[in-house]
């Protein structure tokens, strides 16, 4: 690979990043703010959201150091959001239970996504900028770990609230 166009697909790759961060923040916000029956989940969002919020000036202080223009990131943030549409759940009877599924998918997907990035920025010899996505990556391999651990408890919760006839689904 040459140079130059090591530079450009980092650079890419974190443009790309900096609109998924966005909207992992725009699926996560309204999950958190529905819950109901599920403080543990609730405040799990809530934690990851305030991380997300670090990752995203992590990747913000990133194209800063590179003098990128960032007035073409919203967009991107736009047209991402189309991808992952089917992300939410919110009129599923067991949207807790799909939301599990959709949330460790994507985690897994950002986890794919630094682990790309930082293979650019070694490639490109950005090295100063691999710390702080090593740290965004740890952060996704903590929430996607966490969401696998959860999917057993939801599970039992949501069927247990069912058989009680509580409203189970949020
Ligand atoms: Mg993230
Ligand atoms: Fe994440």
């Amino acid at each position: 690979m040459s140079d130059t166009t090591a530079q450009h697909l980092f650079l890419t790759g974190l443009k790309n990043a900096h609109a998924m961060e966005n909207q992992a923040l725009s699926i996560m916000k309204p999950q958190a703010s529905r819950i109901e029956n599920y403080p543990e989940v609730e405040a799990q969002l809530n934690r990851h959201i305030a991380e997300t919020e670090g990752q995203i000036a992590r990747l913000d202080s990133i194209l800063d150091a590179l003098g990128s223009d960032k007035s073409g990131l919203k967009d991107m943030a736009m047209s991402l959001a189309g991808s992952f549409a089917a992300v939410g759940h919110t009129v599923a009877p067991d949207e807790i239970v799909k939301n599990a599924f959709a949330n460790y998918a994507f985690e897994n997907y950002e986890i794919a996504a630094y682990k790309s990035l930082i293979t650019l920025a070694r490639a490109s010899g950005n090295l100063d900028a691999i710390p702080a996505l090593e740290q965004n990556l740890a952060e996704e391999i903590a929430m996607a770990e966490w969401l696998d651990a959860n999917i057993e408890p939801v599970t039992l919760k949501f069927s247990s609230l069912k058989e009680a006839g509580e409203t189970a689904k949020k």
